[in-house]
């Protein structure tokens, strides 16, 4: 266009022969207007780059505040309780979406599934002493697994925290459901290694309570951690498919003994452990002392 109009300019001057200094002026008029023409483009280019720069600011300072604010709504969706359920916030664990504590009645559909099962007909534990609880664990296959508990209302909050450590160490558990998806069957249950709390009974040939019956003891892995005694002279296996891990001189996987993080960890919440007990060994089991049942249950 310019070269255009510059060999337009210098033809004109040539046919129409006007002076060299007026050929000169004209020229640098046109470059002068060239030159300014230039300067605006780069001026408003300059103008526009500024103002974008200004915006990404302003977005980044949102993706900045966005971050911050919603973080805690999209992992931490907390569990909203049912009919006849109270959740128990009240546990000192980081995760409270994942480990919590629900308080229920007979209008929930927890009871309804320990209904005749662990919580037995003539189960003399009031409901409200129960607690429901659910968890995270790290299963056999090295992938996390939902887990749940139902245990007394005294030992909630130092299993809650308890698992949470557990889970955090991947620590592996190969199932934690609920005895009653065994019909509260103890020997079938343990038998496919599932780790439980709750199932009302009294301890055989007695009146008394079991630790289990009161939900204040935990059996973890009870395949690999049998519960072994002598009954009449002749050695008693529980479950009976445990015949592998009875020897624990032996180096297996899931094996708990004193150093074993599940066995430390209880102990830290004051449990005790069976494979403490001299005339038989419960691997499996964490109990609370009996000083503390009977404060509890008098
Ligand atoms: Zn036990």
């Amino acid at each position: 266009m310019f070269r255009q109009k510059i060999d337009n300019i210098k033809n004109r001057i040539l046919n129409w022969k006007y002076s060299r200094t007026v050929g000169v002026v004209m020229l640098i008029a046109i470059l002068v207007g060239i030159s300014f023409r230039v300067n605006m483009l780069r001026g408003s280019d300059v103008y526009a780059k500024a103002e974008i720069s200004e915006e990404l600011t302003e977005r980044k300072d949102a993706v900045k505040r966005d971050e911050v604010e919603p973080s805690d709504q999209t992992t931490q969706v907390l569990p909203v309780a049912k009919k006849g359920e109270t959740i128990m916030n009240t546990a000192d664990v980081k995760d409270k979406a994942n480990f919590y504590a629900v308080e229920f009645t007979e209008e929930s559909e927890i009871f309804t599934r320990i209904k005749g099962k662990s919580y037995k007909d003539n189960c003399t534990v009031p409901l409200s002493d129960l607690r429901y609880l659910h968890v995270l664990h790290v299963g056999f296959d090295g992938k996390t697994h939902d887990g749940e508990i139902i245990c007394n209302k005294y030992i909630a909050d130092d299993l809650l925290e308890i698992f949470e450590e557990l889970y955090e160490a991947k620590y592996p558990i190969e199932k934690i459901k609920l005895v009653d998806e065994y019909d509260a069957d103890d020997e079938a249950s343990m038998a496919d290694n599932n780790s439980s709390s709750f199932n009302f009974r009294y301890i055989s040939y007695t009146t008394k309570i079991s630790k289990h019956g009161y939900g204040l003891a935990m059996d973890i892995n009870t395949l690999y951690n049998p519960y072994v005694k002598t009954v009449n002279g002749k050695l008693s296996i529980e479950p009976a498919n445990a015949a592998d891990y009875v020897d624990r001189s032996k180096d297996f996987d899931y094996k708990i003994d004193e150093d074993d993080l599940a066995y430390k960890l209880f102990i830290a919440h004051g449990f005790e452990w069976g494979g403490s007990w001299k005339s038989s060994k419960d691997y499996q089991h964490f109990e609370v002392p009996d000083s503390v049942v009977k404060t509890l249950y008098k």
